[in-house]
């Protein structure tokens, strides 16, 4: 696992308030997890992978489960939320979701701790964060994407969405941060020797975002207050870093958009950082 960044700058700097660290922990159909967390508030986005990587992958941000307050879950899939029975055994973090995902969690697995349900399309507060889900095209039950606000800093959460509606569009287009599906390569999914069904459901409005899709979502909604993107959910067999960066890229340039353009890893946290007034670029860790 790789992990370059100095922990104790990242705790310095959220320290010293206003400002919102973020760290994709994991991104992939093999689990997700995002931390976002300022002095005062510290949560979890999906908690889609081992217990054992959650606290690896966190200890590296100098960051332990005690100190989170809360998981938000997007939506019921097992890449979203297979972590949640041993993790809530061990420490009853309070589950946010929304009721119909709610029940899906709980056909799925044993909760050890409270769900805190709030309603799609409805943002409210969480100490010190804003947080506002809205509702997204995918082939669950009341999937949802999150922006998180802290004063004038906003971070975008979406993955997993068959087609990016007018209200993604409208959710997303004030972030200075975005975690944005690029799952799969359409080419790519029609040669794999995937089963068919599996190839109707990546590519219908039900299904994933290509890269293509990503591109051209993150071509509406660019602004100049965006200076980061991960590209998040890339499938391994039916696309590439490389390939994924590319697309997404040669769509921003020619926009002459100056965005910093990252992968969200599978298998590794990817480098924390800081997002708030005069943060991001200066504050990075390196
Ligand atoms: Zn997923
Ligand atoms: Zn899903």
């Amino acid at each position: 696992m790789i992990f370059d960044g100095p922990c104790v700058k990242v705790k310095r700097f959220v320290n010293e308030g206003m400002m919102i660290c973020c760290c994709p922990l994991a991104s992939g159909s093999k689990g997700n997890c995002v931390y976002v967390g300022t002095e005062e508030t510290k949560i979890l986005i999906d908690a889609g992978i081992s217990y054992r990587q959650l606290v690896l992958r966190l200890s590296q941000m100098e960051i332990s489960l005690d100190q989170i307050d809360a998981i938000l879950i997007t939506h019921e899939h097992a890449d979203h939320i297979s972590g949640l029975q041993t993790l809530t055994g061990k420490y009853p973090i309070p589950v946010l979701a929304n009721s119909e995902t709610a029940k899906g969690i709980l056909e799925a697995l044993s909760l050890h701790s409270k769900f805190k349900i709030f309603s799609t399309g409805e943002s409210f507060e969480f100490g010190d964060l804003e947080i506002f889900p809205f509702s997204v095209q995918h082939d669950a039950l009341d999937p949802v994407g999150f922006t998180v606000r802290r004063e004038a800093s906003q971070l975008g959460f979406c993955t997993d969405l068959g087609f990016a509606t007018t209200l993604v569009k409208e959710s997303l287009k004030k972030c200075d941060y975005l975690y944005l599906e690029a799952n799969h390569q359409v080419s790519m999914v029609h040669s794999s020797n995937r089963p068919f069904l599996y190839k109707q459901r990546v590519l219908s409005r039900q299904g994933h975002l290509s890269n293509e899709a990503c591109a051209e979502l993150l071509s509406e909604i660019y602004h100049k207050g965006l200076k980061k993107v991960h590209l998040a959910h890339l499938s391994s067999e039916c696309n590439s870093e490389e390939l994924a960066l590319k697309i997404v890229k040669e769509r921003l340039d020619a926009l002459g958009a100056e965005v910093e353009l990252l992968i969200a890893y599978q298998d590794r946290a990817s480098r924390p950082f800081i997002l708030g007034s005069q943060a991001l670029s200066s504050c990075d860790v390196r």
